[in-house]
C-alpha cells in the first residue's frame, strides 16, 4: 500500500522542492528540522523543530507518519538504526546509507563492488606529511562535508602539512586529483519493487568547489553515457535502494569516468527536473519512498540550463527585482528558497532555462546573461 504520510529529516530547499510535489501524489508531508524558518516549513503538511540528528525527534516523527525519508546524509546512523531495530520503516533503508556516509568508507565501497573511483587513502592510514599522490592533490573530510566545505586542493607539501597538523586527521582522506576535462552527473531511482529508473546525464560546472551550472543532457557520446547508466544501475541494485541517489562523477580528457560521490538523496544536479522533464526528482523520489510505481523519466525539451543563485553578501534581501529581471528571459523558470538571510555561496535559489534545439550550442552564453544579472 502507498505512505500517505511521509516525514523528512530535514527542511531545507530540499525538503522544500519535495514539498511542492507532494499534494499531487496525495502525500502529506512532514518535516524535521531546527527552525521555523527553513525552507519547506511553510508549506509542508506539519513540522517538528529539532536538530537532524535528534533521533529523540525522529521517534515522534515516526508516530506521525508511515515512512521517513532524509533530505541529507548528516544523520545519527546508530540513534536510527535503534529505531529501525523498534520496526520504523526509513527509505532507503538504513544498510544502503551505512556505506555512503563517510568519504573513505564510501570510496571502499565503490571500489569493492567493482565502480571506477580515483586512488584514495585514509590520512590515519599514513604518515600525513606525505602525499602518496604527488602535488596538486586533494585532501577531504570524511564527513559533514558539502558545497566544497570540507574539500581541498593542495597544492604542495607545507600546505598539506599545515592543513593535516591542523585538522583532525582521523576525519580526513587523502585523494589522486583528477585532471577531468569535464564533471558528469546523473540522478537514478528504484522503487520498492526493484524498478530502476534513470534521468538524463548532466553537465555539472563547479567554481572553488561549488556547483554554479547543470547542462541537460551531457554532450557526450553513447558510450560514455552507457558506462555512466550502468554505474548508476549497478549501485542502487547493489544497495536495494529505495528512493533517489544523485551520482557524481569524473569524465578524463582519455575518455575514464570515475565516480566521484554519492549523494544517497535529491541533488543539485537533478534540479532541472523540475521544469524540464515529466517526472521531477522530487516526485519520483516521493513515489519510491511511498511504494508508488515508477516510470522511466521524460526530458519535455531538447535540453535545459540550471543556473544557482548563490549568495554573494551579507544580506537579508529577497533579491525581488533581480528575480524578476531573471523571470524575463524566455522559458525561464526561477526558484526561490525563501531564505531569510544570504551569506556568500548560500544556495538562495535557482533558475531553469528550458533550450530549443538550436540554443543547445548557446547554453553557456544564457548561463551567462543569468549569472550577470544576479551576481552584477
Ligand atoms: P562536496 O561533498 O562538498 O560536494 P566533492 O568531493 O564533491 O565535495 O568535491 C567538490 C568539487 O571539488 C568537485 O565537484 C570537483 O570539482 C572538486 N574535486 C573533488 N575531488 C576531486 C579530485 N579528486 N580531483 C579533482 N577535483 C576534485
Amino acid at each position: 500500500m502507498a505512505a500517505a504520510t511521509v516525514g523528512v529529516i530535514g527542511g531545507g530547499q530540499l525538503a522544500w522542492m519535495m514539498a511542492g510535489v507532494a499534494p499531487k501524489l496525495g502525500i502529506n508531508l512532514v518535516v524535521q528540522t531546527p527552525s521555523a524558518q527553513d525552507p519547506a516549513v511553510s508549506i509542508a503538511s506539519d513540522a517538528i523543530f529539532a536538530a537532524i540528528d535528534d533521533a529523540a525527534a525522529t521517534g515522534q516523527l515516526a508516530t506521525r507518519c508511515d515512512v521517513i525519508t532524509f533530505e541529507n546524509e548528516f544523520i545519527n546512523l546508530e540513534a536510527l538504526t535503534k529505531l529501525a531495530q523498534q520496526g520504523i520503516c526509513f527509505r532507503p533503508h538504513l544498510e544502503a546509507l551505512s556505506p555512503l556516509l563517510d568519504k573513505y568508507n564510501q570510496r571502499c565501497y565503490l571500489q569493492e563492488i567493482g565502480l571506477p573511483v580515483p586512488q584514495f587513502l585514509a590520512v590515519s592510514d599514513y604518515n600525513s606529511s606525505q602525499s602518496h599522490f604527488g602535488f596538486p592533490v586533494v585532501l577531504k573530510a570524511r564527513r559533514h562535508g558539502y558545497d566544497g566545505r570540507g574539500t581541498f586542493i593542495i597544492q604542495q607539501q607545507e600546505e598539506l602539512e599545515e592543513f593535516c597538523s591542523r585538522l583532525e586527521t582521523d576525519n580526513l582522506m587523502l585523494e589522486e586529483y583528477v585532471p577531468f576535462e569535464r564533471e558528469l552527473a546523473v540522478m537514478a531511482a528504484r522503487s520498492t519493487t526493484g524498478e530502476v529508473v534513470v534521468y538524463p546525464v548532466v553537465e555539472t560546472e563547479q567554481k572553488n568547489q561549488v556547483c554554479h551550472r547543470v547542462i541537460a543532457p551531457a554532450q557526450i557520446s553513447l558510450q560514455i553515457k552507457e558506462q555512466v547508466l550502468e554505474i548508476a544501475r549497478t549501485l542502487l541494485e547493489k544497495l536495494q535502494v529505495v528512493g533517489i541517489f544523485g551520482i557524481e562523477l569524473f569524465l578524463t580528457s582519455q575518455g575514464q569516468v570515475l565516480v566521484n560521490e554519492i549523494a544517497p538523496r535529491t541533488h543539485n544536479s537533478g534540479h532541472f527536473t523540475l521544469d524540464a522533464c515529466d517526472i521531477s526528482q522530487f516526485e519520483m523520489h516521493l513515489r519510491a519512498v511511498a511504494g508508488l510505481p515508477l516510470t522511466e523519466p521524460m526530458l519535455l525539451c531538447a535540453g535545459a540550463i540550471m543556473v544557482n543563485l548563490l549568495g554573494y553578501e551579507n544580506s537579508q534581501s529577497d533579491y525581488a527585482v533581480k528575480r524578476q529581471k531573471i523571470a524575463t528571459i524566455p522559458q525561464a523558470f526561477v526558484h526561490w528558497y525563501g531564505k531569510t538571510e544570504s551569506r556568500l555561496g548560500r544556495k538562495l535559489g535557482h533558475v531553469t532555462v528550458l533550450l530549443n534545439p538550436e540554443q543547445i550550442a548557446e547554453s553557456a552564453s544564457i548561463a551567462q546573461k543569468v549569472e550577470s544579472l544576479w551576481y552584477g
